[in-house]
């Protein structure tokens, strides 16, 4: 996918190099047992990654995506509903709402941080709203507490799209344990990945996770009893024993990230790039590194001329795409001028010092 770039943006290949020795036997383990779906490491891993995120329950899904159906689903979100979220992310926190037959509501980001305006949340309320859906997005927390705030003077849900924050906290609470309930993909490039199409719900509540388990598996409350029709979205046996190695190794990845965004931070800061927020309390995983300037598609061509991966995340904001045409007849300012000059940077842990200062230097030469 991305041999052919001398600095990519993630490096999976290096993740492989080092992890390789960890990964194999536990794959081996799995192919051995003869077990494949809903087994041990499935169950181990439900409660690994629960402890980690810090709530009672966690449930095993297929995708992101379908961490954000199956929570929707089982707040009882459905046609005739509306559901509150933001225009400037991956498609599929929109499509989730759409796929259980609601509305979704558009609200405009933070000039800043890039995540829900808060402020804009409570005029976009009417009575069909059920839900708020904010987004985690490139690994820095939104402005949750303000958006629970608003959520609980309304008695409204909040559904945590954390499928880009894996380990990020406010104020020592990880984003996923939050809200009503807390989504999670991990999608390879994600800041953990499995080897394939994975997914997570985060929840305090024994209700909400009952029926998420029940619907990710049929409708299943016995062997051949079956009291919804549900669907098929098992985090299979396989995944689950490589996000279990590499669960142990997120801190020591973030981390890294973090340090990186700082090398990048020192390197770029006295220029008139936009750099990411840098906010003590809501602490940045930097799934990616995201500059602003008006000249973003001059550097991104630059870039690509010497052999480096940048990326845009995303030039398209949702509210804007054919497929949400009828939803999209709002003007959102913020995302429709923001996505002309943001830039993602190669951003993971196996990116050496060296190759952020040939990165650094060739995003200077474009600015002069
Ligand atoms: C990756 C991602 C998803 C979807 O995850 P999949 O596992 O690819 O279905 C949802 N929301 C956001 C913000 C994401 O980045």
């Amino acid at each position: 996918m991305n041999s052919h770039w001398r600095i990519p943006l993630v490096h999976l290949q290096r993740e492989y190099a080092s992890l390789g020795d960890r990964l194999e036997p536990a794959i081996i383990r799995v192919l051995e047992s003869g077990t494949f779906i809903q087994g041990c490491q499935l169950d181990q891993f439900e409660k690994e990654f629960s402890k980690y995120i810090g709530v009672n329950h966690c449930i095993g899904v297929n995708s992101g995506f379908d961490a954000l159906y199956v929570s929707l689903w089982a707040l009882g979100v459905g046609p005739g509903d509306e559901v509150i979220t933001v225009p400037n992310s991956f498609i599929a926190s929109s499509d989730a709402i759409v796929r259980c037959g609601a509305r979704p509501v558009f609200v405009d980001v933070e000039e800043d941080s890039y995540c829900m305006d808060s402020q804009k949340i409570e005029n976009r309320i009417t009575p069909r709203t059920k839900a708020i859906l904010p987004v985690h997005l490139h690994g820095q927390a939104a402005k949750i507490k303000e958006i629970i705030e608003v959520a609980e003077q309304h008695s409204l849900w909040v559904v945590e799209d954390a499928c880009q924050s894996h380990g990020a906290d406010v104020n020592g609470r990880k984003t996923g344990s939050i809200g009503t309930i807390g989504c999670f993909s991990f999608y390879p490039t994600k800041n953990i990945g499995c080897y394939g199409d994975g997914g997570a719900i985060t929840t305090n509540s024994p209700e909400l996770s009952q029926r998420c388990r029940m619907f990710r598996d049929y409708g299943r409350v016995g062997r051949y009893s079956h009291a919804v029709t549900g669907i098929n979205s098992r985090l299979d046996e396989i995944q689950a024993a490589v996000l279990r190695v590499k669960l142990e190794y997120l801190d020591k990845w973030n981390e890294r990230r973090r340090t990186i965004s700082m090398r990048y931070r020192e390197g770029l800061e006295r220029t008139d790039l936009v750099l990411p927020i840098g906010e003590s309390l809501r602490r940045h995983v930097f799934h990616n590194f995201v500059i602003r300037h008006k000249k973003r598609d001059g550097i991104k061509e630059k870039l690509s001329g010497e052999g480096i991966e940048s990326a845009i995340h995303y030039p398209v904001p949702i509210h804007m795409q054919p497929s949400y045409q009828p939803y999209g007849n709002i003007r959102l300012p913020v995302s429709e001028s923001v996505c002309n000059e943001i830039l993602s940077l190669p951003m993971n842990p196996w990116l050496t010092d060296g190759e952020t200062d040939i990165v650094m230097d060739q995003v200077k030469l474009c600015l002069s």
